[in-house]
């Protein structure tokens, strides 16, 4: 097996080699571009080919099976990671993962999801970056690389236009080519291009008519033929749902296996003439160049590579990456960090506080190491430095929880957990295990004679025992029949129906249910019996849950009366188990359960209420203007609990800035609905989705693309366009651990600058850059936010560190296939804090707007030169730039810029080291009609 980095091509003769692939059989050809089971690919002995292990991500590598015992490292979302807007962490963690995976013998890794985030009720969101392309390309590349650079193939996903779970399997997005070119298909290309990914995954869905998986233009004109993809075009499982057209169309491997329809009717495409063999040929070709990469050829062709001991992710860099994830959205009256010795009683609140929802459902899920609870890690840091009361003060669940580890026992061992049994329609015991878990799923494994459609039974028998007496409910969900009985007595006999989507017989099955009186610390027996659909698709997935009966208003006020109480409240609220999830659309943004009640009430009687929000996607926060501190954790992965606690309490910086808008309202979001009508799904916003739609329509989102408070101070002691200078860091050098890196680092453009300081010193006032200025996102042409972070030790306080912009075409990622990148009106925005510098104006709910610059340099096109210095009495800060916040440059026509690009613009001082200095920048893509337009309007501010 190869470890630590994918093989290179030296050595390889790729006539001889194509020459063993022309001289296999159609049928022997036929057979390798199916996959051999659910997750593995076939092996050929004639060419030294053993079978590729492929697994889902994205957060985390689940391996073939989902079982608890084989846990895997659960990373912070995706949605997370696009939040950290950090490449070089990004990378590191998914170098991590990358060894995670090769040590669990996977070769392949489905994953990362670089879809946008169209709408915020898109089930699927938390899988995504970003709601703006150039964002989810960056992170995509940091991604891929680092996976790649552990030796494990990438699967980019899911090209392209799933953006929305309903009907995701045939669905038609209607998408105009010019989107697709300036934000759907950036995110792949960059993949591609940049971080040369290995596979790419056809979506289910149509976009303008065809199939993914059928769609020539897009696979094999764009994706194989502009951007020069020579890896593996692989379909989402079971998305191949044709022979001829599939195969014409570039798709290069159908899964999963064994069955699909390719095979023998592919050969008969072949026989037929419909199919020329040369075709197969260059799928298998390129299946090879994959295995080569991941060290799949010259072994034995049997064996897919064995899982060796699992290598799992360092705990301390997912916990050092959650707290860089976490976005803190408000912080009055420095609520935020909380001083130990400032507090002395504590109230916990909320349902997420002692049950978070850590990632969201479906392929993406992974069975997690370990939990790390905000209850657990809170107890834990505090250690008796304040009194701890605790209360959930609602339930969000829509199927009953799973019972607490340790409240079952297995009738035949005694042991926590529960038997297991498979038995044949007349009760023949066909096998029986012990497991831990009361969810259960199953893709390839399970004894003959069990499955959709088969006669046998699933049979979970536990022994539990209720911590308190009084009433419970117990809750079986699973596709087909499922039969409950407690203490010998059937309770429920019911069959639920069969889910549109397969995915959902695992993330969101049919649920039965019976309400029992269980008397505290009595053994009380549950035997469930599962019986799978005739009809069900998918995986089979069996659970039991267990949970009292409670009354939800008295729950409520023993949480009000804890955060009376006590010196500070925090409201751990957000997503519940199901409400994010693959297979399926939100179908609202408001916050599950009476959660919003929770706070609204908590907050009425304790000021320094402090909410955290674990969800993966936007959810309303009406209160959040009536609460100290709104503290965004997405859906965190297992390092929850500490990274909170750590960022709670000051010992962690909340690195996070949001990678997608947050609406104040559903009906400002400029794309809300998921659901398709009439079979289409119309991208009729065109360009304006996420940040670009709310400036389009002159609406403020609640929090806006970019924000987040730190607990730090800065200032910004100059800034002026010197001559001449550096060229821009390799992509090698930004993020790249080691020595520190020089004080004159330059890094990528900037239009709006963010410096903050790291460790933070706890206590100190929060100060961020705010966001981008909204109204230069609408603009005729497409405007990219580029961005670049320039992490590491910066150099002493007073150090000069100087800002390369890039101007013109040559240094841009984004100039391809006809289209050319024109930089115009480039803006290096200093701004005060969002949501508490001075300028900030309140709006009518009390939510303060973010402040104006402080000062700007426009830049038209980089006539770089130096300006004059400017002292700003108000705060001291020295800027350089006019009095009135701008200093703008002459222009320069396009033709020049191309040759300037190594020009830096800015130069900055880090009031005090180390530091992390993010920039974005806003440039144009000007499609191959619009190239002598593009100077004139670009150029042209609006304000
Ligand atoms: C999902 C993919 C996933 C695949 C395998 C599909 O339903 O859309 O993202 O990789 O299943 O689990």
């Amino acid at each position: 097996m190869t470890t630590g980095s994918l093989n290179t091509e030296a050595g390889t003769d790729p006539a001889e080699e194509r020459g063993l692939v022309a001289a296999l059989t159609v049928a022997e050809k036929v057979l390798l571009l199916t996959g051999a089971d659910s997750w593995r690919t076939q092996g050929a002995k004639a060419l030294g080919l053993r079978p590729m292990t492929t697994s889902d991500g994205p957060a985390g590598v689940r391996g073939v099976i989902k079982d608890e015992r084989s846990p895997s490292s659960s990373l912070p979302c995706p949605s997370a990671l696009g939040a950290t807007w950090d490449i070089g962490l990004v990378h590191e963690l998914a170098a991590a993962l990358g060894a995670e995976a090769r040590s669990k013998g996977v070769d392949i890794l489905l994953g990362p999801t670089i879809n946008l985030m169209r709408t915020p009720l898109g089930g699927r969101g938390f899988e995504c970056f970003a709601e703006d392309p150039v964002l989810t390309a960056e992170i995509a590349v940091a991604y891929v690389t680092g996976v790649q650079e552990a030796g494990v193939a990438t699967t980019v996903k899911h090209y392209v236009g799933n953006d929305s779970e309903t009907n995701r399997w045939n669905y038609d997005a209607r998408i105009a080519e010019r989107v697709l070119r300036e934000l759907y298909l950036i995110p792949f290309e960059a993949s591609v291009r940049d971080a040369g990914t290995l596979l790419v995954m056809a979506a289910y869905n149509k976009v303008n008519g065809l199939p993914m998986t059928e769609h020539e233009s897009l696979l094999k004109d764009v994706l194989k033929g502009e951007w020069g993809f020579d890896g593996v075009v692989t379909s989402d499982w079971h998305a191949a749902r044709s022979t001829a057209a599939t195969a014409l169309a570039a798709l290069d491997l159908a899964m999963p296996g064994p069955d699909g329809p390719w095979g023998e009717s592919l050969a008969r495409a072949v026989a037929d003439g419909a199919v020329r063999p040369e075709v197969l040929d260059d799928k298998i070709l390129r299946l090879l160049r994959v295995a080569r990469k991941v060290g799949a050829m010259g072994g034995n062709a049997d064996a897919p590579a064995g899982p060796a001991r699992p290598e799992l992710i360092d705990p301390r860099l997912l916990r050092r990456a959650t707290a860089a994830s976490f976005v803190l959205l408000r912080n009055e009256q420095e609520a935020l960090p909380i001083r130990p010795d400032g507090v002395s009683s504590l109230a916990l609140l909320g349902p997420n506080a002692f049950q978070p929802t850590i990632q969201g459902g479906g392929s993406a899920g992974v069975v997690p190491v370990s939990v790390s609870t905000p209850e657990q890690a809170l107890r834990d840091a505090l250690g008796g430095q304040a009194v701890i009361t605790t209360a959930a003060g609602c339930q969000t669940w829509v199927m009953v929880p799973e019972p607490p580890p340790g409240s079952l026992r297995d009738p035949d061992t005694a042991e926590p957990g529960l038997r297991l049994e498979f038995r044949a329609a007349d009760g023949t015991l066909l096998a029986s295990e012990h497991r831990t878990s009361t969810s259960l799923a199953w893709w390839d494994g399970v004894p003959p004679g069990i499955g959709w459609g088969e006669s046998g039974r699933i049979v979970l028998l536990a022994s539990f025992r209720a911590d308190s007496s009084g009433p419970y409910l117990v809750g079986a969900a699973g596709v087909g029949r499922l039969t409950l009985a407690v203490d010998g007595s059937t309770v429920a006999d019911e069959l639920t129906s069969v889910p549109a989507d397969p995915v959902e017989a695992m993330t969101r099955p049919g649920e039965v249910r019976a309400a029992v009186t269980l008397e505290a610390g009595r053994a009380t027996q549950i035997r469930l019996e599962f019986r799978p659909a005739t009809d069900g698709e998918g995986p089979l997935a069996v659970r039991l849950g267990i949970a009292p009966d409670v009354d939800e208003d008295s729950m409520l006020a023993e949480a009000v009366q804890a955060a009376g109480q006590a010196d500070a409240a925090i409201v751990v609220v957000g997503s519940a188990a199901m409400t994010e999830s693959e297979g399926f659309d939100r179908s609202t943004l408001t916050l599950p359960g009476r959660q919003d009640e929770l706070v609204s009430r908590v907050a009425a009687v304790n000021s320094r209420t402090v909410v955290v929000v674990n969800a993966g996607m936007p959810v309303l926060m009406p209160w959040a203007g009536d609460v100290a501190a709104v503290l965004y954790a997405w859906l965190p992965g297992q390092a929850m609990g500490e990274a909170l606690a750590d960022v709670l309490l000051g010992h962690a910086e909340p690195g996070g800035r949001l990678p997608v808008s947050m609406p104040a309202r559903e009906a400002d979001c400029p794309v809300l609905y998921a659901v398709p009508r009439g079979g289409q799904l119309c991208y009729d916003e065109g360009l304006l989705i996420g940040y670009r739609g709310y400036d389009a329509a002159g609406v403020a989102p609640h929090y806006p693309f970019g924000h987040g408070l730190g607990y730090t101070s800065w200032a910004y002691e100059s800034l002026h366009a010197p001559q001449g200078g550096p060229g821009p860091p390799s992509r090698d050098d930004v993020g790249a651990p080691g020595p520190p890196a020089p004080a004159v680092w330059p890094v990528l453009e900037g239009l709006v600058a963010e410096f903050r300081q790291q460790p933070a010193p706890a206590g100190r006032r929060p100060a961020e850059v705010g966001h981008p200025e909204l109204d230069m996102m609408q603009r005729p042409f497409l405007n990219v936010i580029h961005r670049s972070s320039m992490p590491g030790q910066l150099g002493c306080r007073g150090d000069t560190v100087v800002i390369a912009v890039m101007v013109g075409e040559a240094g841009l990622p984004v100039q391809r296939a006809g289209w050319r990148v024109a930089v115009f009106d480039l803006q290096v925005d200093a701004r005060r804090a969002a949501c508490r510098g001075r300028g900030g104006q309140r709006r009518g709910d009390g939510h303060r707007q973010p402040a104006a610059p402080v000062r700007r340099v426009h830049l038209d096109g980089g006539q770089a030169g130096p300006l004059p210095r400017h002292r700003d009495p108000a705060d001291g800060q020295r800027m350089a730039g006019r009095p009135d916040g701008g200093e703008r440059l002459p222009r320069r026509g396009h033709q020049q810029q191309a040759g300037n690009r190594r020009r830096p613009l800015a130069a900055v001082v880090i009031p005090r080291q180390p530091a992390v200095i993010r920039l974005v920048v806003h440039v144009a893509l000007h499609g191959p009609g619009r190239a002598g337009d593009g100077g004139g309007r670009g150029g042209h501010h609006r304000r």
